[in-house]
Order: structure tokens, then C-alpha cells, then sequence
């Protein structure tokens, strides 16, 4: 089990703010191979451009979600070197994390797993919003991961901040409520944390 202090307060006074200016940092976490670039480049817009190295990349986009804009850092650089410094940094740099696996890859999901604990332990007081992200749907044939695999796994009561979500990114499917999902799981924490 984690080792995580459970404080989480799901009473949400919704303050109706406005965007607040803050930029908010995203990081992807995962396998090589599970389709994190994919995602990015997609949010990001440049997804057809094929110049692109995977040395590492980080997208500034701001997003509009429920009529409120958010500014979003997103950081793809989890595979940029194999240092344990900047996995380090990865794991305490974030406001929010992506997590993603592959839905043809049982292994990439029991990494999921083990980097979702990880981050728990790192961040232990903080109830750090994190979305678990099952991706390549489209590979119908080759699926190695059920739907109920996944939502039990994320089955741990005192985190309100966890979601899980299944998309494809070869097919655009799931990809914006993903983005959106993470938007409001970060506005969720925000605003418990002013009242
Ligand atoms: P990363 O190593 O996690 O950054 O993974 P990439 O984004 O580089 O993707 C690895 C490979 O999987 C590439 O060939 C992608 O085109 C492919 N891929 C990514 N997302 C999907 C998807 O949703 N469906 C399918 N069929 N292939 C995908
Ligand atoms: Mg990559």
C-alpha cells in the first residue's frame, strides 16, 4: 500500500474565479512506447510535423475548460536521458501527472502502477492530482489490459484526484477529455485548498 497521509478534503467551495494566471505544469510519466509524445504533440498542435526528436519537448498551450482558461506546461522529457536526477525531477516538479501505459502491454501497466506509487511516496502530503492513462484503444486485437484491470487498480478510496481514462491517440479519441480532465482534477485541488 501506499504510504500516503490521507487528508483529502473533498469539500470544494466552488469560487467561480476567473483564470488565475497561474501556469500549471503537466508531466507525462510512463514506458517508452506507450504513445506519451503522441499525446503531446497532439496537445500541443503539431502533431504532423515530423521533425521532431524525442530527445524531449515541453508545449505551452492554454486551454479553455468550463468557460475558465487554464495555462498548461505540458512536459514530455520523462525519457530525455536516463539519469536518475531528472527522474527525481519529474517527480517533484509537477502540479499534475499523466501517467500512461498501453492497452496492448500488460507490462506498461503494472509500470503504471509502480510509477503511481512512486509519486505517491514522493509527494506523500500533497494530494497531487494524477490521471491514469490507458492508451492505444484502437489495437482492438492485441488488447492485454481490461477496463476493470485498470479501474481496480485505481480503486484507493482517500484519492479523490486519481481518474483513469482509456484513449487513442492514432485516432484523436479521448485525447481532449483527457486534457480537460486534468485541467479540472488540478482546479478540484486548487480550490479545496482556498476555502
Ligand atoms: P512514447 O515512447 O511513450 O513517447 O511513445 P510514442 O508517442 O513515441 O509512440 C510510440 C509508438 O506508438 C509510435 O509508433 C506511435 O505512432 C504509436 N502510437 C501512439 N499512440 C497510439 C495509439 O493510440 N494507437 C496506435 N495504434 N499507435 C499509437
Ligand atoms: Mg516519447
Amino acid at each position: 500500500r501506499d504510504s500516503c497521509v490521507s487528508d483529502s478534503s473533498d469539500s470544494v467551495i466552488s469560487s467561480g474565479s476567473d483564470s488565475d494566471g497561474h501556469i500549471y505544469k503537466v508531466v507525462l510519466l510512463g514506458e517508452h512506447g506507450v504513445g506519451k509524445s503522441t499525446l503531446a504533440r497532439i496537445f500541443g498542435g503539431v502533431e504532423d510535423t515530423h521533425e521532431y526528436e524525442d530527445a524531449g519537448n515541453t508545449y505551452d498551450r492554454s486551454i479553455v475548460v468550463d468557460e475558465e482558461e487554464a495555462n498548461i506546461l505540458l512536459y514530455d522529457i520523462w525519457e530525455q536521458d536516463n539519469s536518475q536526477w531528472l527522474k527525481d525531477q519529474c517527480m517533484c516538479m509537477g502540479d499534475a501527472y499523466i501517467i500512461v501505459y498501453s492497452v496492448t502491454d500488460k507490462s506498461s501497466f503494472e509500470k503504471a502502477s509502480e510509477l503511481r506509487i512512486q509519486l505517491r511516496r514522493a509527494r506523500q502530503s500533497e494530494n497531487i492530482p494524477i490521471i491514469l492513462v490507458g492508451n492505444k484503444t484502437d489495437l482492438v486485437r492485441s488488447r492485454e489490459v481490461s477496463v476493470d484491470a485498470a479501474n481496480r487498480a485505481e480503486h484507493v478510496p482517500s484519492f479523490s484526484t486519481e481518474k483513469f481514462i482509456e484513449t487513442s491517440a492514432s485516432l484523436h479519441h479521448n485525447v481532449c477529455t483527457l486534457f480537460e480532465g486534468i485541467v479540472r482534477q488540478i482546479r478540484l485541488r486548487r480550490d479545496s485548498k482556498e476555502e
